[in-house]
């Protein structure tokens, strides 16, 4: 190399070496992750009696301590578990939104991360300046069920001020006594929501929450917003453009807002979505990279030279995604054609015992929807939305359709299929189409809100695409993403 390109070099690394020693740490802890994921937990749908193995396994190691600070309502135990000597104190809590379990499951990571013998020299530092203190899954009677609420049908979030429920009790009485100076938020929300005026999912979306209806910036809230700027950059790399800021209108009840005011700098964390990721794995790991390099950064305390004007620079949440977007169609109603955009998700629909589901989607929205977005997007201009039609030989049982070419049939124009026997255990339909049981009969196809999306695009008066209960289907390639059909009885 010559030195007119090294000098540079050497001279951006010397002028700012935190920097770039941060960097290699977040590029490090991606490219190594798989090392530390926990392999028991690799589902949304996690469960309390899932982690008690985990967190009895820290018990043996004497560089963590595990405490129990509480029940929930159902005597599920709420347990703390800390690492660490440092007299800054950093409090990390998740899922008390039931249904909110991504960081739950980074958590549990960190842990494995923790426990290695790797990364020694950054750990000592973490460890010498901090104690982290990490409450996972705050809401356990809600994460089995796989809901938001708790056992009394409170949200825990609106429960700070009134404290009615153990869990609120346990994270108030712990953040007071740790009086910890940093606090992690750990949430989930709706895979629907994007970065302000972009097609890009809010994969991350952060909240420096306010203290009070002013919107006041204090010195606790400051190092809150530039803990965030510094983690956005980090998401950032790994996820262009899909980080959102969550609006930060006070909210008297809810527990960031409160805990805010009492003292320690709250950062509030939102796994979103991510294309392709269902089980939102990608977006577990994204938090695992930049948790625990906010943690060393405070540790080092080098966020405190980055500007908050940064912060107010992430661009907002909105709610403008669809699973699919299809947009242009044309609608034929009373003998007269109109354009249509239609806007569907494909909504969950939870098994008994809450492990798994199966979807059941719906039309959300449709007319002019050219300020929405679509994680996958369909331009039907020149293409009619037509009913699907039911194949007219009746099968009687589920076993006779096996062999069917359902790809044929769809090219054919037929959406349904009629079977007179289908048990009752037997929720969804594996094949890409709708099964009518019984004596069944299909009311007219109704394209309006609240619907099933199943139809047929013709493109010349030939099915080029078909709506399978809102997946898509390419009738020349067949190519889909199809999950699973719907079946009426
Ligand atoms: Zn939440």
């Amino acid at each position: 190399m010559k030195y007119q390109v090294l000098l540079p070099f050497l001279f951006l690394v010397m002028l700012n070496p935190l920097q770039a020693q941060e960097k290699d740490l977040t590029t490090d802890l991606y490219d190594t992750y798989d090392a530390y994921k926990e392999p028991t937990l690799d589902k949304r749908r996690v469960k309390h009696h899932e982690i008690q193995p985990l967190i009895n396994k820290l018990t043996h190691d004497p560089s963590f301590t595990v405490t129990k600070v509480g029940e929930s309502i159902e005597g599920r135990d709420l347990k703390l578990i800390s690492i660490g000597t440092g007299k800054t104190h950093v409090l990390l809590w998740s899922q008390m939104h039931g249904n909110e379990p991504t960081a739950t499951q980074s958590i549990f990571d960190i842990f494995n991360f923790l426990s290695s013998d790797e990364f020694s020299n950054e750990k000592q530092k973490v460890l010498n300046n901090l104690t982290l203190h990490f409450l996972p899954m705050l809401n356990p009677d809600g994460a089995e069920r796989y809901q938001r609420r708790n056992a009394l049908g409170v949200d825990i979030n609106r429960d700070a001020l009134r404290l009615q429920s153990p869990e609120s009790k346990t994270l108030k009485r712990v953040r007071d006594s740790l009086n910890a100076d940093f606090g992690f938020n750990l949430h989930d929300q709706s895979t629907y929501y994007n970065a302000e005026l972009t097609e890009k999912p809010a994969t991350i979306s952060y909240l420096a929450t306010a203290f009070n209806y002013e919107r006041d910036i204090n010195e606790v809230r400051k190092k809150s917003m530039q803990i965030i700027v510094f983690m956005n950059n980090i998401i950032q790399k790994y996820a262009p453009g899909q980080v959102g800021r969550y609006s930060d209108e006070f909210e008297p009840r809810a527990f960031g807002d409160n805990i805010q005011k009492w003292g320690t700098s709250l950062i509030l964390i939102e796994s979103g979505g991510f294309a392709n990721d269902v089980e939102k794995q990608e977006i577990r790991k994204l938090n695992y990279v930049s948790i625990l390099a906010a943690i060393y950064s405070i540790a080092m305390e080098n966020y405190k030279d980055i500007p908050i004007s940064e912060y107010e620079k992430i661009p907002e949440n909105d709610r403008k995604l669809f699973d699919l977007k299809i947009k242009n169609a044309t609608y034929r109603l009373r003998g007269k054609g109109y354009k249509l955009d239609l806007g569907i998700n494909r909504l969950e629909v939870d098994k008994e015992g809450n492990n798994s589901f199966w979807y059941s989607s719906r039309i959300i929205d449709q007319g002019d929807l050219s300020t929405y977005y679509g994680y996958s997007d369909l331009d039907a201009a020149g293409m009619t939305i037509v009913p699907g039609k039911v194949y007219p030989k009746t099968f009687q049982n589920i076993e006779q359709l096996k062999g069917l070419d359902a790809l044929d049939l769809l090219k054919q124009g037929y959406t349904y299929l009629k079977v007179d026997t289908i048990s009752n255990d037997m929720l969804e339909s594996t094949l890409p189409l709708n099964l009518l049981a019984g004596v069944y009969v299909l009311p007219e196809m109704n394209l309006a809100v609240g619907q099933n999306p199943t139809f047929v695009l013709e493109e010349n008066g030939k099915p080029r695409y078909a709506v399978i209960n809102g997946f898509l289907i390419d009738l020349q390639s067949g190519k889909s993403d199809f999950k699973n059909a719907m079946i009426y009885r």
